[in-house]
Parts: structure tokens; sequence; C-alpha cells
């Protein structure tokens, strides 16, 4: 029987691909889903440890005590599914997290169109400005 693969852990973001921001912990890479991505997660997700099995030695560090090679895997934030590829976490996590992902009609660019209400400035050249609802059959 070969002996357990010592892996790393890593909390990085997946969502976006120019994002990739790394954690230390899934709790930080909620939080930062939750604030950078308007994911959504229950208050409390009990997320089980992570017990070093057959398969796998868990590291606190990405250093393995006995100069054995060690795999960097990312973590789920919310269960204790890993891969070794970001893409893989981020297809595993859609698939089976597809109820704490953001709402998926905020992202047709409702955001933008809240904002750009607020900004209509666009007719500054118009005299008037309350035209420009009505104005524009003309
Ligand atoms: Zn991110
Ligand atoms: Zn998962």
């Amino acid at each position: 029987m070969p002996p357990p693969t010592p892996v790393f852990i890593a909390h990085c973001c997946f969502k976006s691909s120019n994002c990739k921001r790394r954690y230390n912990s899934s709790q930080n890479l909620r939080r930062h889903l939750i604030l950078a991505h308007q994911f959504e997660f229950p208050e409390r997700i009990d997320k089980p440890r992570m017990r070093n099995n057959a398969s796998y030695l868990y590291l606190a560090e990405p250093s393995a005590p006995l100069d054995q090679a060690v795999s960097i895997h990312f973590g789920c934030p919310v269960c204790t599914d890993h891969f070794s590829e970001l893409t893989s976490l981020e297809a595993h996590y859609t698939t089976n997290h597809n109820e704490h992902l953001p709402g998926q009609q905020s992202e047709q660019g409702q955001s933008r169109s809240s904002t750009g209400i607020s900004s209509v400035s666009v007719d500054d050249n118009d005299s008037n400005s309350a035209s420009y609802a009505l104005g524009r059959r003309r």
C-alpha cells in the first residue's frame, strides 16, 4: 500500500481568473466570496475537519517533513473536497453548491443598471434633462 500523499490545501478564490486571491482558511475565503463576489452562505457552515486518511496527509504548511513532494490542492470552502486544479474546484462548486452561488439574475448587469440610474449625466448638452426619458422618440 503506497503511503498517503502529502497535500497542502490552499483556499483560493475560484470565481474569477483575474482574482485568484489565496487565503489560509476556508472561512476567510468564504468571507472574500461574500464581500467581493456576492456569494451567499448561511451564518454557520459545519464543515468537517480534514482528517488524514489512507490517501492524503494534510499539511499545515506547504512543505513536507520528509523531503517528499507536496501536492498543493485547492480546497472547497464549503465541504472537504479538494482538487489539484482550480478549474476543477470551480466545476465542483458550481455542480454541488449552486445554492451558495450569487444570484444568477444579478449577473445580467443588474448592478450596472442600478449605478447607471444615479449617474444619468448623459445629456449634459441637452438644456432640459427631464426630456431624456421622454425625448427618446423625438
Ligand atoms: Zn475573488
Ligand atoms: Zn464542496
